[in-house]
């Protein structure tokens, strides 16, 4: 009923070819493939989603996202290189080389009697008009259509008037479209932050008011939202709306209770974020290091109380960074390979205490994880406004003798970061060539089963294991 008022004063609007930015040129050449031939054989064709927002905004896409008439079955028999996934709803992956097209059936929001669990939605989903389609979506911005045939824009829900005017706005009533999936909250923080766009009034309230019910969201798709906040360098702008409407207060409450008692807006932990927002590699950055950036002035705050309770002794930083980030790595699950990650590199330091003219540590160079501690390390002297030119020596080393010898990843193998498991659907396994396993070896935790990158997070590896000091005691000393 809500949902039908909200739309009572929208009409489509549809913008020709010559009134609106979007090129073909900019469109995925094999998403252009999958939409001429679902087009030639008499369906309806619509990039959709994310990808139309971003190109008549001109930035560029992160996947392209193809939404049809055709059914699943039709889609399969359409393209050879098509999988079908989902149990529920069946969306179609049409995979080219590593790169994924996934194209949906178009669908529409199942009504409240239709869903098992009242309010909150399943995936349920039954097909659907173009229209339906596009209200069923988060945001106005995100409910775009490019038709193939036309090549017209087609506006069912008043994204277009948003777009032009910077806001991010519910499709629906906000406290029924966060209370029916809460990630949502998440979402729209996020979207705000990356696009610099204001949320509208109604959101901002509905936030407000619902926070607390995102602790009702599965916790595996909460932690993937929090590692996205970090990406395309709007981590602090992110987490800061993530302070404000609460929702840090439920997802990371420890890092919200630092902010109120550090200052709040002034807090030093978002010259941290800010760093790693300005980072020249920040696309390229681990959720290891992503991590350790959030969490390491509240390790800091954590050391100077051990160094204040053992005034004579050498306090064991890994200790430290363990007993902070452990419980909260746990409850979000996050992959024990970025939590290892994370610890090591708040101890990382002392190895770029001296120039590596005067240092005898050059193995260190060749070890898998110095990118990251160098990265890492970076952050954390430009956030404080301290002097790097060290840190370009050791750099300015790296390049001369390792890098070079890596090869190039050719684009096929090129890992993408935040590499997006679909939002509703099983995971893709891409086909993988059998290896024969090697025996672990002690600390070899790069090869620990957890560390198989989850979260599209490349492999990380721990720094701990080059070190040679004995392992750290549990009294917090050594
Ligand atoms: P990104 O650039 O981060 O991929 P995106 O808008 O493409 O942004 P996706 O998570 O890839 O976001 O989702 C694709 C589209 O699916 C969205 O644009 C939106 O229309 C729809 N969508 C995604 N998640 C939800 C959700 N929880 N509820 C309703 N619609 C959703
Ligand atoms: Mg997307």
């Amino acid at each position: 009923m809500l949902t039908t008022m909200f739309f009572k004063r929208d009409k489509t609007i549809t913008r020709e070819r010559h009134e609106h930015c979007i090129s073909r040129a900019n469109i995925d050449p094999d998403a252009l493939k999958v939409l001429y031939r679902l087009a030639n054989t008499g369906h309806i064709a619509f990039l959709v989603g994310g990808s139309v927002r971003d190109l008549l905004l001109g930035r560029q896409p992160k996947d392209f996202d193809i939404g049809t008439d055709a059914r699943p079955n039709d889609i399969r028999r359409l393209f050879r290189n098509c999988f079908l996934i989902g149990r529920r709803f069946r969306l179609a992956h049409i995979v080219f080389g590593r790169k994924v097209i996934e194209t949906s059936t178009f669908r529409r929001q199942p009504d409240e009697s239709e869903s098992e669990n009242g309010i909150y939605q399943t995936e349920d989903n039954t097909f659907g008009t173009p229209e339906e389609d596009a209200k069923r979506r988060d945001f106005t911005v995100n409910g775009l259509f490019y038709d193939i045939k036309t090549f017209s824009v087609i506006d069912y829900v008043g994204g277009l008037k948003d777009l032009e005017k910077k806001v991010l706005r519910c499709i629906g009533d906000p406290n029924i479209r966060f209370r029916e999936d809460p990630v949502r909250m998440m979402r729209a923080v996020k979207f705000a932050a990356r696009l610099d766009f204001t949320l509208d009034r109604a959101c901002r309230k509905a936030l407000l008011k619902h926070h607390a019910d995102i602790l009702n969201a599965s916790v595996p798709r909460v932690c993937e939202e929090v590692f996205r906040l970090f990406t395309y360098n709007s981590s602090s702008a992110a987490f800061k709306l993530m302070w404000e409407f609460k929702l840090l207060q439920d997802v990371l409450p420890e890092v919200s209770a630092f902010i109120d008692r550090s200052g709040g807006k002034n807090s030093p932990l978002w010259k941290y974020l800010n760093a790693l927002d300005k980072d020249p590699q920040n696309a390229d950055l681990s959720n290891g290091v992503r991590m350790a950036s959030l969490f390491y002035p509240l390790f800091l705050e954590q050391l100077r109380r051990e160094e204040a309770a053992y005034p004579n002794s050498r306090i064991n930083r890994q200790h430290v960074a363990r007993t902070t980030l452990h419980p909260i790595a746990e409850y979000l699950r996050v992959p024990k390979a970025t939590l290892f990650t994370a610890v090591a590199l708040m101890d990382v330091h002392r190895r770029f205490s001296e120039s590596p003219k005067k240092s005898r540590g050059h193995r260190f160079l060749y070890h898998p994880a110095f990118p990251e501690a160098i990265a890492f390390q970076r952050i954390v002297l430009t956030a404080e406004g301290e002097d790097v030119s060290v840190l370009n020596e050791w750099q300015a080393l790296y390049d001369q003798e390792v890098a070079r010898d890596i090869p190039a990843p050719s684009e096929e193998g090129q890992v993408d970061v935040e590499a997006d498991q679909p939002r509703d659907a099983e995971p893709l396994e891409a086909p993988r060539r059998r290896r024969r396993r090697r025996k672990p070896r002690p600390f070899d935790r790069a090869n620990a089963p957890e560390s198989s990158g989850q979260n599209g997070e490349p492999r990380a590896v721990t720094v701990t294991e080059v070190r040679t000091e004995e392992p750290p005691r549990t009294d917090g000393c050594d």
